[in-house]
């Protein structure tokens, strides 16, 4: 079957090709175009055999157009016979449905360039991040390795860390409970707490007195030598703790005063006064440590090294600034605060607190001072100014009368952990 197509071809090409032969180079590309051809009808071949006897001849119907338009086409250049080439299997596939051989041939022309013009930014990103997570789960057991080696190089200070941070959550939770029970705080408590932080800041700083952390607390730097950069953490840290447990103290001390010698909203403003104050004083701490940390550099490291250092101290240094200015902001409005003691709400009127029922609902008692609020609800001026330390709205109807809660006003000390 294949021999007798072959010999069917080469009778019928010359005769096809003839009008081709006035330009030679036309001429020669066909013959290279019936070269390149010929391997492709020989492949089909057996698909044609067990097939109609129809297809071949359809083939050959399609092959004249082909031969055809090669003059007007112009000079037969590589790239436009592959071009042709491809356009003759697309059409061999058309005549085919069933042809498996070419069905198959045309997705893989065409899966390189859709994968070029897929092939963007996000997927390279990704790829990089999958390499990376790789990376990273490869060398899990070697990370954790480290970690566990550094745990126990720093399990004391890790210890003393934990330790302090119960402490200081215990005492802030138990300041805030003594300051909301009012008058039925226990003085008893209020001791116990003092005690316990003083007694916690001594010992801390006994079992490390050769250290002498202490010094922090003035801006001095402590005896340890050399100042590495877990040592800077350790004595900035170990500061932050004790300046905060320092500043608890002094809470107890006003919890402790009498309520008729000071009232209770007015040691709320003290409250917030001691709790802003010691927030500039931990953030202004690290300073003179990580300061000298910076600046310090290795005798091998020359001049760069200084010029190096002195430039991140500097920038620190800046940024510090950048930081203490926006608090002095918020340092302010908090003195200014303390000093006005403002009100809520404007002064009610006798005849007003007669048509309330001359009974405040907060403590049921007559009005001391009565306030009325927007929605008309009055209350004592003591009240109302202890309930606004921790809640934004009227406690009868719900209505929003200030946009936000004063801080600090009920105790609490904040937890953030000053370390830079
Ligand atoms: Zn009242
Ligand atoms: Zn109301």
């Amino acid at each position: 079957m294949s021999d007798s197509r072959r010999t069917l071809k080469s009778r019928e090409s010359p005769t096809v090709m003839q009008p081709n032969s006035s330009e030679v180079g036309a001429h020669q590309a066909g013959n290279g175009l019936s070269l390149t051809i010929q391997p492709e009808l020989l492949t089909r071949t057996p698909a044609g055999a067990t097939g109609d006897s129809v297809i071949p001849e359809t083939s050959d119907e399609v092959r004249v157009p082909i031969l055809s338009s090669e003059p007007s086409g112009g000079g037969g250049g590589a790239s436009s016979r592959r071009s042709r080439a491809s356009s003759r299997t697309s059409s061999h596939s058309h005549s085919h449905g069933g042809g498996h051989q070419h069905s198959h041939s045309e997705p893989s022309e065409t899966d390189p360039a859709d994968a070029d013009l897929e092939s963007g930014e996000p997927s390279t990103s990704f790829s990089e991040l999958r390499y990376l997570f790789r990376w990273v789960q490869k060398s899990l057991p070697f990370i954790i390795i480290l970690g566990a080696k550094l745990v126990i190089q720093h399990a004391l200070g890790l210890v003393v860390g934990v330790g302090l941070f119960t402490t200081f959550l215990y005492a802030n939770k138990n300041i805030q409970t003594q300051v909301f029970l009012q008058d039925r705080r226990s003085k008893i408590e209020c001791v116990w707490l003092l005690l316990f932080l003083a007694s916690s800041t001594l010992l801390l700083y006994y079992t490390f007195l050769t250290e002498s952390l202490y010094y922090c607390l003035i801006f001095l730097s402590p005896a340890v030598e050399p100042l590495g950069f877990w040592e800077v953490l350790w004595a900035v840290g170990v500061t932050n703790f004790m300046l905060k447990f320092f500043f608890m103290g002094f809470k107890c001390l006003i919890l402790l005063l009498p309520s008729n010698l000071v009232t209770f909203r007015a040691q709320g403003r003290w409250y917030m006064l001691i709790e802003e104050v010691g927030q500039v004083y931990q953030s202004v701490a690290p300073i003179p440590l990580w300061f000298r940390y910076l600046i310090t550099y290795q005798e091998v490291d020359g001049n760069t090294g200084l010029t190096l250092g002195v430039l991140l101290a500097l920038v620190y240094f800046i940024l510090k600034l950048l930081g203490l200015y926006g608090q002095w902001g918020s340092f302010q409005k908090t003195v200014r605060l303390f000093l006005s003691g403002e009100h809520t709400g404007a002064a009610a009127t006798r005849s007003q607190c007669s048509e309330a029922g001359d009974i405040c609902p907060i403590c049921q008692a007559e009005y001391r001072n009565p306030r009325a609020l927007l929605c008309q609800h009055i209350f004592c001026d003591e009240c109302i100014a202890l309930w606004f330390n921790r809640e934004k709205t009227c406690p009868l109807c719900r209505t929003a009368i200030t946009d936000k809660v004063h801080k600090w006003r009920d105790g609490a000390t904040t937890p953030y952990l000053q370390i830079y």
